[in-house]
């Protein structure tokens, strides 16, 4: 049967609906890569339930889709019979509120990414479902020697993710694999795998005694902190943001206790606490249990360790109104808080707040937009703020708040150069680091040490011809690592067995080059048999909880040295830790990006400051190959103002951030000379703006990434508006690039390898 009648561009399939005139029209955002959202009509019986930031099943050609409706309008003329709404997905109270939706619309305008994704992004996952996720099974893995006989990619797969995992729960596997059942059934038998109901809840925080604890009288310049905070909430607030710079130790979480104090319970509103990586902060959940939680406060914790289940539980409570505080990390940010009254973002430079795929955003940044809709303060708080934050506010855009001592006069660590540049041979730990390390265990005090690489060492090296092994999908050299005795790729999880000879030469000397987080803690318990040594990486804190066991193990002194890359360096406080090692100082600073100065900076000073925040003073030993360099000068003077000083100039020189914007557009593809030709096809594009400065194309640092050809195309500009508008012509350049080649979009780049 043909419809003579024209279809309708870019909406939903026409086909005659009852729909009577008078009826509602709602515009839908559907959870998909659509540019714009598309009309449905409200029928009758729905009409009641269907309103903006409730999500809704909707027919979509000859599937059906979730989507979340954005605005209602009436029916005007029936151009076209438009599809109705097949149901509402929300009973009682709709997945966003009004501001939150309003607030995901500049999300996506700001990020120029398709409504509907941005949603899908803000949403937790048990809500993009059909479904609310009901059971909690888990499957754990059991190794055995039929993991040979493992067919198939499917199961390969589905057995790679669990064993990843030690133990994963079903919900995970529904949202990773299309359709897990039958490859999972297959590995059941084969006894790989073993399936059970879960019984704890996995809230690794739930379980912990809380002792009560009463505001202490702040200091001085804590209280002004307080006061200009608390001046800008409630009804006569206005958008006030802040940046609290005080040095680590210096009480910028009392700060931020005493203004939600009064936000939450003297104007009864809410409080939305971002941190990077709420597992590494369990000391932070602890004191705001404590200060609150027996005031009849409500504290909400959103995390990534938790299961799509116990997200999406937490996300209905905030939608029931039955939450006061919710702590949570970068996608927290989202949470649908309807009297939203202040926002603290806790460590506002660390760069896990940005996302890395998809929805490229900055919780920080969209932190402060969303407290610019709400009229609320936002309090952005580091001891090392972003050089972007910084300027921020000494342009008078933020409001800067300084702690400029230790809380209970507490010193600043001691730090130290230990210059290794005299040394000829590669040396991870100098006599220097080994007799201080000595004098900690003696004292029976405990020591961490960064070291910013994973793994036995960086690669394995012929030491007749120079090959390296190197991954067949990236250009980047694979990992040893010996424990395993697997060579890994760090990007894209390829993994091979080393061969016993050079496969270039023949040659049977191969050897590992560098050293890794592995090779030192084994160094270590060589030099020190006696002392318990553990380490937190990415690759031992891979099974859920190992990382919250490690914490408990520092905080309960049953380690005594604990190895780690940046992750130790965050936010943690160990009262016992008098000594700081940084085995590499010159690893951060030669990295290849403007901001390798910054990052370097920071990185020392806050892996310093977890040194001495107990009773005892701290002492911090930083090895390095160039003493004199000026960041790393400034870190050991803990003088943040100096580098700012120092590396302020050279930003404002080359235009880069806080100077200029940045947005990095890479183009990537199976076919290098494809992915070289769209580049260039790019920029001819982008050259008709003469306020925007274009740099490339240029093949990415990392040229070649899970096997994708990488090119990348910077534009710069001194304004926010000439970018904008270039940016405004992405579904025209989208539209021209080829199939095959992918362009993806950054504002505000970070990451530009
Ligand atoms: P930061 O967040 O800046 O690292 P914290 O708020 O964690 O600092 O404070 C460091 C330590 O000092 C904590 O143990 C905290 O309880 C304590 N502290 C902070 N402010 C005060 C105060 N006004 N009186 C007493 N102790 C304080
Ligand atoms: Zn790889």
């Amino acid at each position: 049967m043909s419809d003579p009648r024209p279809s309708r561009p870019a909406t939903a399939d026409t086909i005659p609906a009852d729909i009577a005139p008078g009826s509602m029209v709602a515009e839908v955002a559907l959870l998909a890569p659509l540019p714009n959202p598309l009309s449905y009509a409200v029928p009758e019986e729905l009409s009641a339930q269907v309103h903006p930031g409730v999500r809704v099943q909707v027919p979509l050609g000859r599937r059906t889709a979730i989507g979340v409706v954005i605005s209602l309008h009436p029916l005007q003329e029936q151009k076209w019979e438009l599809k109705p709404v097949s149901a509402c997905l929300d009973r009682e109270v709709a997945a966003l509120d009004p501001a939150s939706v309003a607030f995901m619309q500049r999300v996506s305008t700001y990020y120029v990414h398709p409504l509907g994704l941005t949603l899908k992004t803000a949403l937790p996952a048990g809500l993009t479902q059909q479904n609310p996720p009901a059971e909690k099974q888990e499957i754990s893995y059991r190794p055995g020697e039929a993991e040979g006989e493992v067919r198939g990619t499917k199961q390969q797969a589905l057995l790679d993710f669990i064993r990843t995992q030690g133990e994963a729960r079903m919900e995970d596997l529904r949202a990773s694999f299309p359709q897990p059942h039958a490859p999972l059934k297959r590995l059941e038998e084969k006894g790989l795998v073993k399936r059970h109901v879960s019984s704890t809840s996995r809230d690794p925080f739930a379980g912990l005694d809380v002792v009560p604890d009463a505001a202490p009288q702040l200091a001085p310049e804590q209280a002004s902190a307080v006061e200009a905070i608390c001046a800008q909430s409630g009804e006569n607030g206005d958008f006030a943001p802040f940046l609290l710079h005080g040095v680590t130790g210096s009480g910028k979480t009392e700060v931020y206790l005493h203004a939600i104090a009064h936000v939450v319970q003297h104007l009864k509103q809410q409080a939305l606490v971002l941190v990077p990586e709420i597992s590494l902060t369990p000391q932070l959940v602890k004191r705001f249990r404590a200060r609150f939680e027996h005031q009849e406060v409500r504290i909400g914790i959103l995390h990534s360790g938790m299961s799509v289940a116990e997200r999406h539980d937490i996300w209905r409570e905030i939608n029931h109104n039955r939450i006061d505080i919710v702590i949570g990390a970068r996608s927290a940010v989202f949470a649908p808080l309807q009297r939203l009254g202040i926002v603290v973002v806790d460590e506002e430079h660390d760069e896990s707040y940005k996302q890395g795929e998809g929805l490229r955003y900055h919780a920080r940044d969209i932190a402060l937009l969303r407290g610019q809709m709400l009229q609320i303060p936002v309090v952005l708080g580091s001891a090392t703020p972003a050089l972007t934050s910084f300027a921020r506010a000494r342009d008078g855009h933020m409001t800067l708040l300084s702690l400029t001592h230790r809380a209970m006069e507490r010193p600043m660590p001691v730090v130290e150069v230990v210059d290794l540049s005299g040394i000829k041979q590669p040396c991870v730990l100098g006599e220097k680091l080994l007799g201080a390390l000595e004098q900690t265990l003696e004292a029976g005090e405990q020591a961490l040490l960064l070291l910013n690489r994973r793994g036995y060492s960086p690669y394995l090296i012929c030491r007749d011809c120079g090959t390296t092994f190197r991954c067949p999908n990236c250009d980047i050299t694979l990992t040893w690592y010996r424990s395993q005795t697997l060579l890994k790729c760090n990007y894209c999880d390829y993994t091979e067995a080393p061969s016993e000879s050079c496969p270039a030469c023949g040659g049977a000397t191969i050897e590992p080059q560098g050293v890794g987080t592995e090779q030192l803690e084994q160094t270590l318990q060589e030099h020190f048999p006696a002392a318990r040594i553990a380490r937190m990486d990415r690759d031992s804190t891979r099974t859920k909880g190992s990382q919250q066991r490690l914490v408990d193990q520092m905080e309960s002194q049953s380690v005594d040295i604990l190895v780690g890359t940046q992750m130790i360096a965050k936010g943690h406080d160990f009262s016992g830790v008098t000594l700081v090692g940084v085995i590499d100082a010159d690893a951060a600073l030669n990295f290849p990006d403007f901001r390798a100065a910054e990052r370097c900076f920071s990185l020392l000073a806050q892996v310093a400051g977890r040194a001495g925040r107990g009773s005892m003073p701290g002492r911090v030993l930083v090895q390095t190959r160039s003493p004199e360099n000026p960041a790393l000068e400034c870190a050991l003077q803990h003088d943040y103002h100096a580098f700012c000083r120092l590396e302020l100039p050279m930003r404002e020189m080359l235009g880069y951030p806080p100077y200029g914007y940045l947005v990095n557009m890479v183009c990537s593809g199976l076919n290098r000379a494809e992915v070289e030709k769209s580049a260039e096809h790019l920029c001819q594009q982008l050259q008709l703006h003469t306020e925007v400065e274009i740099l490339g194309p240029a093949p990415c640092p990392l040229f070649r990434l899970r096997n994708r050809f990488r090119v990348q195309v910077l534009l710069k500009a001194a304004k926010r508006y000439p970018l904008r508008q270039v940016l405004e012509r992405l579904p025209e350049f989208n539209a021209r690039l080829p199939k095959q080649v992918n362009l993806i979009l950054d504002v505000d780049p970070l990451d530009m390898m």
